[in-house]
């Protein structure tokens, strides 16, 4: 009785784990991986890709936010970025004003104020920065408190994990989020394209 109660559950994980493992993301087509994060005591599925189109969308909307560019709110990031103007917050840089002319809703004083949102926040505190960048457990808090204890954001992104514990009293998942995410080459590089733009990363 008992042994086949516990092969039948067996059996019931086996088929679960084999219908979560065949599923995609309906928007990408990418195969779900399985979160990772040692806080999840439910399975959670994730898509991926970096490039899934929703992802994008959720991280440039993230920056407009964080940044804060007057005008520039979601209906019109997500013509942006649907029109592959913007992938992320680096190419707000690059945008040119006749490409924000073009947008639906947006008429030549929008885009102007727009356009001129994006120069200057070049010049926002580097807290707002790290909060755009969409690193998982770092909000505006967390991005405050740790720019109270480094220079510039590069030399938050070289401390290690213990490092920025004890340095900045976040919390190890929070310090372990933000060395996993300075950890992908992709985001790497993007802090180097947003340096080059001239983004202000002197907390
Ligand atoms: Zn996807």
């Amino acid at each position: 009785m008992f042994s086949s109660l516990a092969k039948l559950f067996q059996l019931k994980a086996a088929a679960s784990v084999k219908l979560h493992a065949t599923e995609i993301c309906s928007e990408c087509g990418s195969r779900l991986a399985q979160s990772n994060s040692p806080d999840v005591s439910e399975t959670e599925w994730h898509c991926p890709n970096p490039d899934c189109p929703p992802q994008v969308l959720k991280r440039v909307i993230a920056w407009a936010e964080a940044i804060e560019i007057p005008g520039c709110d979601a209906s019109l990031v997500a013509q942006l970025v649907q029109r592959g103007l913007v992938r992320d917050a680096a190419e707000f840089y690059r945008l040119k004003l006749s490409e924000l002319e073009s947008l639906e809703g947006c008429d030549a004083v929008r885009a102007r104020t727009v356009w001129d949102g994006i120069q200057s926040s070049r010049k926002r505190e580097a807290w707002r920065v790290l909060a755009g960048l969409g690193i998982p457990r770092v909000g505006a808090n967390e991005a405050r408190l740790l720019c109270q204890h480094f220079a510039t954001l590069p030399d938050m992104f070289a401390a290690n994990q213990m490092q920025l514990e004890q340095r900045t009293g976040v919390s190890a998942l929070e310090a372990r989020s933000i060395s996993d995410w300075y950890g992908d080459p992709v985001n790497r590089r993007l802090v180097r394209r947003l340096q080059k733009a001239g983004v202000n990363l002197q907390c």
